[in-house]
């Protein structure tokens, strides 16, 4: 014990250097499970040395251990239950709590600090004590030096006010993407002017802190301030911005834990936190390039001036041809190159075994099969890499963007599942398109194109794909999974 308190820095530096490989582990999906348990490791190793650190110093250990218990089960049941179209929501829930909770950690211990700086007896009774080694510095130096450091104050603002923002903000996202209130951008005049009083008031509070840290109301009213600065943040984004502004509030979450770090003095949760926030930021502005937004249109709800489409009458009437898998798997049987091009749908009907067992199928034909993973189809980054490695398909055999479309022409057939903005050819073309300029994988340039989803029905971006109506498109009409089962039958069958 006395050995761990001693070396706790060390300790700490390991666990830092655990969570940097953990992250490192997870860039690629051979690496990705030894990553994760890396990054486990990593986090389990902070934990113990830092109970042992402040549990020594706090006697109602009680609290601590029940916030583990808890915390422990709704990570555990969460994991279990929670669906992975439902991630981003998760993420949101998570990320909240984060922010909470280093708000409330730096609130307490400001508390804490100033109450001891208030009391004369204290420096007496350390003194007769002499000071423990489970003390943090920061305690060492209120009781030993007998005065805060400016920079503790400051972080204690910081903490506060971005811990606030990330909560309220990321429980407004949540609550959008659950549908319960619009998950549309919510635009008034007077939002902005509301935002900015909102911060400002949250940084006069903050500036009361530092400069008098005796009126520790201060702290509360910053936090109320920001609480409501969260709200106004998230209420003008909506739609397809969302999973942005919640890569976003997780680099918040990050940051605001790291002030915290600076708070209580613990080199771990400051390591973390920059992690965090930084892994946060470049998520971000990778969405925003996959979607070709910027970020601080993101932010203000600024959506690109488009006119009113074409209906989606006017893009496919009379133009459709409707197939069946019998008829697929005629012009499959014939097929020197296929590529599946996955989308939300294939997650919504899980059909990533079944297609799986389909490229199978058509490679012991001597079929060369591989699968066109776009930056941003499903509804989180990598959602389509996570899926297809769930369902063991090789690595190798997942493209990117851009690797595909240097061999889309080559292609003989171009099977299309669950996906439609990220292969919407309107994108490409049409400059007053609400998708114009995303980058997309070109699949109407394949010989023949197979799009496999129930109806005619928008995707996320909600606008008509005039991909549907082309020539060498081809409609299969049905759940993502039924259809290719009954397409691998047929296949199977011929
Ligand atoms: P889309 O949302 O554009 O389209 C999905 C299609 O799946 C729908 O048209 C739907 O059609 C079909 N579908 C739904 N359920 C099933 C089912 N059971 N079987 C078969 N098909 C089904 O998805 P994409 O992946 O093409 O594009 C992703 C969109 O999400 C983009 O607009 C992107 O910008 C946005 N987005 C993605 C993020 C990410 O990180 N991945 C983040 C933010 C936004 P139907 O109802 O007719 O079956």
């Amino acid at each position: 014990m006395e050995f761990l308190l001693q070396s706790r820095n060390i300790l700490y530096v390991i666990a830092a250097i655990l969570f940097i490989l953990g992250i490192k582990g997870m860039t690629h999906p051979r690496t990705a499970v030894r990553g994760n348990m890396l990054g486990f490791a990593g986090m389990t190793l902070a934990i113990v040395v830092t109970i042992i650190d402040w549990g020594a110093i706090s006697p109602a250990w009680y609290w601590w251990v029940a916030g583990i218990v808890v915390g422990s089960l709704v990570g555990f049941i969460a994991a279990k239950v929670v669906q992975m179209t439902e991630m981003p929501e998760m993420v949101a829930l998570f990320n909240g709590s984060g922010g909470l909770a280093s708000m409330l950690v730096a609130g307490a211990y400001f508390h804490k600090l100033t109450n001891d700086a208030a009391d004369a007896s204290l420096l007496e009774r350390v003194a007769g004590k002499g000071l423990d080694a489970g003390m943090s510095a920061i305690d060492m130096a209120v009781y030993a030096e007998g005065g805060t450091p400016l920079q503790t104050y400051i972080a204690t603002a910081v903490s506060g006010i971005i811990g606030a923002i990330t909560f309220t903000g990321s429980v407004l996202a949540f609550l959008k993407l659950r549908e319960w209130v619009s998950g549309r951008p919510m635009t008034h005049p007077m939002l902005k002017v509301a935002n900015a009083t909102s911060i400002l008031t949250a940084i006069a509070f903050g500036v009361v802190l530092v400069v008098n840290p005796e009126a520790t109301w201060a702290f509360w009213a910053l936090a109320a301030a920001a609480l409501v600065c969260g709200v106004f943040a998230v209420m003008p984004i909506g739609g397809a911005d969302m999973p942005v502004v919640i890569s976003l509030l997780n680099s918040y979450s990050g940051l605001a834990a790291c002030a915290t770090g600076f708070v209580i003095n613990n080199t771990v949760l400051i390591t973390a936190g920059s992690l965090v926030g930084a892994a946060g930021l470049i998520l971000t502005k990778i969405m925003c390039v996959a979607m070709n937004r910027s970020l601080t249109n993101v932010l203000f709800g600024v959506m690109a001036e488009v006119e009113e489409g074409p209906s989606a009458d006017e893009v496919y009437k009379g133009k459709v041809k409707a197939t069946s898998p019998e008829e697929v798997a005629m012009i499959l049987e014939g097929a020197q190159r296929v590529c599946v091009v996955p989308g939300y749908g294939m997650a919504v009907s899980q059909s990533q075994h079944i297609v799986r067992d389909l490229a199978n199928e058509l490679e012991e034909r001597g079929c060369q099969v591989t699968y066109g993973i776009h930056p941003v189809a499903g509804r989180m980054p990598g959602h389509m890499n996570v899926l297809l490695a769930e369902a063991d398909v090789d690595y190798e055999k997942l493209h990117e963007m851009d690797d595909v479309n240097r061999y889309i022409e080559q292609v003989d057939v171009c099977i299309v599942l669950g996906a439609n903005d990220v292969v919407n050819p309107d994108a490409r073309t049409n400059p007053q398109s609400a998708i114009a300029g995303m980058p997309i994988i070109d699949v109407d340039k394949a010989h023949t194109v197979i799009v496999v989803k129930r109806s005619l029905s928008p995707g996320f971006a909600g606008i008509p794909n005039p991909l549907f109506a082309m020539d060498n498109a081809l409609m299969m009409f049905g759940d993502g999974k039924k259809a290719i089962t009954e397409l691998l039958e047929s296949l199977k069958a011929g």
